[in-house]
């Protein structure tokens, strides 16, 4: 077998294709959505009609035999704006919770759904995190009790900071199915769109990626048909069985779908760190003081370099894990973390070093960078904190359990 990282004509294609989607589509609304705090429904539109939004892309993604395309997408729309690709990717969180977990015929009704049509797209929601169970997915409380007269599950709880939370057309929800078994007693469900006693909270106001909606999710005596259920009930059963004889159970519902989307995570986030690197590049050759280009001076032209270098070194970690991920290998406990860490911290450094060279300007609302650092915090948060990648790393390398 050769090695090569050299990229195929299908996804320089793709790049390129969503390149020219976020310069011309995403930059020039970024500013606008961003400050409105509001779904960018008229840009999701034309991504739904150019099939950038919808199954089609992100099923051409996953057939990509070297797991690239994924990242590559998500580089290039993040690269354009956090917030808007964040309204244009969130619905793949919740792809990936049915994907992680769900039978062919769940994928095949459900997905789509998740989309709806170009002409009316829809977005879907992945709800696990709660108010008391965020890092600490085990302290999930929302329950999921079968009536097996009526063959329906029916779901009590709250959902905290779910990306789309209330506005999406199918949520995708975790909850506890049997308490003893903690985390290994959880359960992934579809709520389809309209199913009573679902209620949306309010929008959260937050520091980033502001065009992007984050609620809570209310679950009173909510009723879905037992087909609902991630994976079937046969095969629930059979992993709480093993459960509780104490042997491995793998599958559980939110863990399964946080490892899978590490990787991508973390391309998101060297997108962003990518855009704000080339503003700053751009403006220290331009900017001049005391008689000469800012990118002259050498701390100035190093920091450009260990910028290069850390977006780099992280992307190459994200195609690591992603190539792993899509060829069949437990890449979750190390690799995946190590990718969407390392992406996620050079953001937040790589952004904010970008306002201190674009000095008084990288200061204003009206630039760019200064949206890009405050979106790319997130990456450090979202789908398990730096602290919680670190530490199944740690737990990885060392084989001890670390708390
Ligand atoms: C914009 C946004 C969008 C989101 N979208 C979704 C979504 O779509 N679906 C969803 O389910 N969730 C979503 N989340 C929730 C997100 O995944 C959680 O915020 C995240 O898992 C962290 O949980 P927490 O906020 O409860 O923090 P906590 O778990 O309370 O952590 C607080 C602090 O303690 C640290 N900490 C916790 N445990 C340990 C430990 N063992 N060792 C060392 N340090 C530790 C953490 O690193 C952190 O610094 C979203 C969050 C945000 C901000």
């Amino acid at each position: 077998m050769t090695f090569s990282l050299e990229l195929s004509e299908e996804q320089t294609g793709l790049r390129d294709w969503v390149h020219g989607f976020a310069s011309e589509v995403v930059r020039p609304a970024a500013s606008e959505w961003d400050e409105r705090e509001e779904t960018p429904w008229p840009v999701i539109q034309e991504a739904a009609k150019i099939g950038l939004y919808g199954f089609e892309s992100l099923a051409t993604c996953y057939a990509d035999p070297t797991g690239l395309s994924l990242p590559i997408l998500n580089e290039e729309l993040f690269w354009g704006d956090g917030g808007i690709a964040m309204a244009i990717m969130g619905t793949g969180l919740a792809v990936a919770g049915i994907f992680a977990s769900g039978t062919p015929d769940q994928l095949a009704e459900w997905v789509p759904q998740c989309y709806g049509d170009a002409d009316d797209p829809e977005v879907a929601a992945f709800c696990s995190s709660e108010p008391e169970a965020g890092s600490d997915v085990s302290a999930m409380r929302t329950r999921a009790v079968y009536d097996e007269a009526k063959d329906e599950w029916v779901l009590n709880g709250q959902k905290a900071w779910a990306t789309n939370g209330g506005i999406a057309n199918v949520h995708v929800v975790t909850a506890v199915v049997d308490p003893e078994l903690k985390a290994r007693g959880q359960a992934g469900f579809i709520i389809p769109p309209g199913t009573p006693g679902l209620v949306g909270g309010k929008k959260i106001k937050k520091h980033g990626l502001r065009a992007s909606h984050t609620a809570d999710v209310y679950l009173d005596d909510v009723r879905v048909p037992g087909s609902c259920l991630l994976g079937g009930k046969e095969k629930l059963d059979a992993r709480l069985a093993r459960a509780r004889e104490g042997k491995k159970a793998e599958g559980q519902a939110a863990m399964a779908t946080f490892e899978v989307t590490r990787p991508t995570v973390g391309a998101m986030a060297v997108g962003i760190a990518r855009a704000a690197y080339e503003y700053a590049l751009d403006y220290a050759k331009q900017r001049v003081t005391f008689g000469r280009p800012i990118i002259e001076n050498q701390s100035i032209a190093f920091t450009l370099a260990d910028m290069k270098m850390e977006i780099d070194a992280a992307r190459l970690l994200v195609w690591r894990a992603s190539w792993m991920g899509r060829n069949g290998q437990k890449f979750a406990n190390a690799e995946g973390s190590m990718s969407k860490l390392k992406a996620g911290e050079v953001a937040v450094w790589a952004t904010e070093r970008a306002i201190q060279i674009l000095g008084g300007n990288g200061y204003t609302r009206e630039h760019p960078v200064e949206r890009m650092h405050r979106d790319s915090k997130i990456y450090t948060i979202f789908e398990g904190t730096s602290e919680i990648q670190r530490l199944v790393m740690a737990r990885a390398i060392s084989g001890v359990h670390i708390r």
